[in-house]
């Protein structure tokens, strides 16, 4: 069983109105809600999961959706992007479908060798389209609106921006396996031999940006993947060993979880593969149910009160 870091799980961002979130990432960008639970600390809010089929970690995006929340600020000491992978030459497809959709999107550019259309969700989170060179085999999801040959394969990548990358790229390469494996301007790209896909840390370093802040539009945290909760187990005590605090192991329901602030500002998560998304829906009915933790599920009828009613 591998025993190290297996790229990115999951990734979680802050949005406003809980509909506005879900329209946009199963409608326009055609993923598959696979789980709508509530945030387990804060049981008043929803916590969305998008992804592929089953929810594969590292095709897995999550949002805490507060109503109202004021905007945040994209800048140092956080996530900045979140890079998806595509299919080559699907590019043009999407320019087309966010131009009638009206999202708001960059030009295509090209950065490191690699195609990319940059673009905002509705709350102003930075996304990007990318054509990896490497290749992707991941089936996507499929809606009628966003077929196959173009649909979003899981993660590519995520952009971290610092105030220096050193601190950062210390955690990667010494504890997380991963490796500078290219430069370009500002941008550090570091990558795990251990995955082929979602395998992927940009770090951008911008010494004078302002700091971010976080709220509606941010990244929240970022969580890494491993096999199991000894690994998990193994990673923390190296962590503690560098001097950083991190949580105790916290069961999440779908994945087991460790929590530690890395240097550089950006929360990170570890997270097992185990048990997955269908331990409590079966496949094809993931995401239909309200799905509660079971310490939470005696105020199931006070909490459905207050969650926002959502049309589907
Ligand atoms: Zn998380």
């Amino acid at each position: 069983m591998a025993n190290n870091i297996q790229g990115i799980h999951h990734i979680t961002a802050i949005a406003g109105s809980a509909q506005r979130n879900h329209d946009f990432y199963t409608k326009v960008l055609g993923l598959r809600m696979v789980k709508r639970t509530v945030n387990f600390d804060d049981p008043g809010t929803y916590h969305f999961y998008y992804g592929n089929e089953t929810g594969t970690p590292g095709t897995i995006l999550t949002f805490f959706p507060w109503e109202g929340i004021v905007g945040g600020r994209a800048g140092t000491g956080m996530a900045t992007e979140i890079g998806y992978s595509v299919p080559k030459d699907s590019l043009e497809f999407w320019v087309n479908r966010f131009r009638e959709t009206n999202v708001r999107q960059g030009e295509i550019g090209e950065r490191l060798g690699e195609v990319f259309l940059p673009f905002e969700d509705p709350d102003g989170l930075k996304l990007s389209l990318i054509a990896g060179k490497d290749g992707d085999d991941r089936r996507p999801w499929v809606t009628p609106e966003v077929p196959a040959t173009v649909g979003t394969q899981g993660f590519h990548s995520v952009t971290m921006t610092l105030r220096s990358i050193k601190p950062t790229a210390t955690i990667l390469t010494d504890i997380f396996g991963y490796e500078l494996r290219e430069q370009e301007g500002d941008r550090y790209r570091f990558a795990t031999a251990a995955v082929s896909t979602a395998n992927i840390v940009d770090l951008v370093e911008a010494p004078d940006g302002p700091r971010g802040h976080q709220g509606g539009g941010t990244n929240h945290h970022v969580a890494f993947r491993v096999a199991n909760e000894d690994v998990q187990m193994e990673l923390r005590e190296k962590i503690l060993k560098k001097g950083l605090n991190i949580t105790p192991k916290i069961d999440r329901d779908y994945f087991f979880s460790l929590y530690f602030r890395e240097p550089g500002g950006v929360l990170f998560e570890i997270a097992t593969d185990n048990p997955g998304f269908t331990v409590d829906e079966p496949l094809n009915e993931l995401g239909t149910h309200l799905k509660l933790p079971a310490q939470h599920e005696p105020k199931r009828k006070e909490i459905e009160k207050v969650l926002p009613a959502l049309n589907f």
